[in-house]
């Protein structure tokens, strides 16, 4: 029977990245993938192919405004879809095959197949030909991340009642696309589409899209989507989806009981995403899961059974690649004997619309519900040269800062490149900088971070230069 230090099931971005760090530390790794790709849904089905898509249609998109620039474009220009899931697919083929080669260099034995465990030191490998292998671990990281959830009522049947995994490999632009749900996945797929010609309606449970964020950026997007041609319908609540033929009609219900009703061709399902442990025979190792399905963990990642710790969208938390990866690396240090740490107030969330959407830290609800008094500073993206020059007007930056100690509690922004400008501010806030240190740091010019520095200037005593 092979024999490992470390086994780790799921190659995602959580499980990948522990078992290379795993494997820097010196212990022998192994890892189990149910798929014959590694890499996971943010691979295969999500982070990269989303964004492939994005920046394919948002190409498409600036086309149209070539003449502005005095370009001008002779002929028809159109979309060959085909071509653009084609090359999707060649990004995420080129970054999984990226992810295997890691595994070799790092000496890390990969079996593929359904890992589950028969004690807490065994785990059983069904493998794809039918055989099964039984390993024996020291340690075990449950890394199995989540599939995409949906409502009780509405059977998703992949052709046109869809999941985002679909949305990624469509033979058509959808006439009408009908998405429930205005979380990031719902908003970004949503923007692909719109970009490429359909219409694209959004219905929202709650009175705002992307709720986890600070509401100011909401609104912002909520308007620039609307200007781009997206509708919106929010506080509705989506009691029916049926499919005829080649239509889908969604039945919603506003918060007065008035019915909307949509018909679409295609109808995404993007209500969230659940903790993915069917198959994993948790119970036989004494791994406790809780009510949400999630798998029950301390703050150090361990499970009820002491050997055996988990890690990413399994468990409690955001469902974000770059906390899968945080958790990952602070796992196999910890079994290593460090003390890894990693402050989830500073893990940023990012949509990759464009405008970008991204925050770290404590939004402004978040501080009025908790009573903690605090400054606000503003910078809007159109008073700076660079947006002007690239023709980027939408969005500002906000500065959160404490009231008495000026520490910068929280900061948000929307507007071009805020998903890496987004960095900026965690690394201020790692360092628990003021508002006033980083009015004080020189900003290149002309950048999209001199924002940054201007809407920090605007939260300390309202002395932003360029408005
Ligand atoms: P996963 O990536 O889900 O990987 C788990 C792996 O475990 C899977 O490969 C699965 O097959 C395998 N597995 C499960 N059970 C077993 C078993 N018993 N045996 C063997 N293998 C098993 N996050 C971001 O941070 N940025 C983004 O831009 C972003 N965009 C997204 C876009 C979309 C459309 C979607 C769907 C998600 C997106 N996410 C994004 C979320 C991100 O993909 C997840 O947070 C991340 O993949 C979680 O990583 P993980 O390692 O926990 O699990």
């Amino acid at each position: 029977m092979s024999q490992f230090d470390i086994t780790i099931i799921g190659s995602g971005p959580g499980g990948y990245v522990a078992a290379i760090r795993c494997a820097q530390l010196g212990f022998k790794t192994a890892i189990i993938e149910k798929y014959a790709t590694l890499g996971g849904t943010c691979l295969n089905v999500g982070c990269i192919p989303s964004k492939a898509l994005l920046a394919s249609s948002h190409h498409y998109e600036e086309l149209q405004h070539f003449a502005d620039h005095g370009i001008e474009v002779s002929g028809k220009v159109k979309v060959n879809l085909a071509k653009m899931i084609e090359r999707k697919q060649q990004v995420v083929d080129q970054t999984c095959g990226g992810i295997k080669f890691l595994m070799d260099k790092n000496k890390i034995t990969v079996f593929e197949g359904v890992g589950s465990f028969v004690d807490t030191t065994h785990v059983n490998i069904a493998k794809n030909d039918g055989s099964n292998e039984v390993i024996e671990t020291k340690y075990a990281i449950i890394a199995t991340g989540s599939k995409p959830s949906t409502l009780p009522f509405i059977s998703v049947d992949k052709e046109r009642i869809i999941t985002s995994t679909e949305a990624l490999k469509m033979t058509e632009v959808p006439k009408h696309l009908v998405i429930i749900g205005g979380g990031v996945i719902g908003i970004e797929l949503g923007q692909v589409y719109l970009r490429l010609g359909a219409q694209v309606s959004v219905v929202e449970y709650l009175d705002r899209i992307i709720p986890g964020m600070d509401g100011a950026l909401s609104k912002e997007l909520t308007k620039v989507l609307k200007k781009q041609g997206m509708k919106f319908y929010t506080s509705h609540k989506v009691k029916e989806v049926t499919r005829k033929g080649k239509a889908v009609t969604v039945k919603a219900d506003d918060a007065k009981g008035n019915e909307l009703v949509l018909e679409g061709d295609y109808c995404l399902v993007a209500v969230g995403r659940r903790p993915y442990t069917d198959g994993l025979n948790a119970a036989a190792a004494g791994v406790k899961i809780t009510e949400r399905g999630q798998v029950e963990v301390n703050d150090h990642l361990q499970t009820s059974a002491s050997n055996i710790y988990a890690i990413g969208d399994v468990v409690r938390g955001a469902m974000l690649a770059h906390k899968a990866e945080e958790e990952g690396v602070m796992v196999a240090e910890f079994i290593a004997g460090q003390r890894p740490h990693i402050d989830y107030n500073l893990i940023p969330g990012v949509v990759y619309t464009w405008p970008e959407v991204a925050g770290v830290g404590k939004t402004e609800e978040q501080l009025k519900a908790e009573g903690i008094a605090y400054k606000a500073g503003s910078f809007p993206f159109k008073a700076l040269g660079r947006a002007r020059a690239s023709a980027d007007l939408d969005g500002f930056v906000k500065v959160l800062a404490d009231a008495k100690t000026d520490e910068i509690l929280g900061m948000h922004m929307i507007g071009a490149r805020c998903a890496d400008l987004i960095a900026e501010a965690v690394v201020a806030m790692e360092f628990r900088a003021s508002a006033e240190d980083l009015t004080r740091m020189s900003h290149a010019h002309p950048t999209f971070a001199e924002a940054i520095k201007e809407a920090a200037l605007a939260a300390t005593d309202n002395r932003a230069l360029h408005v």
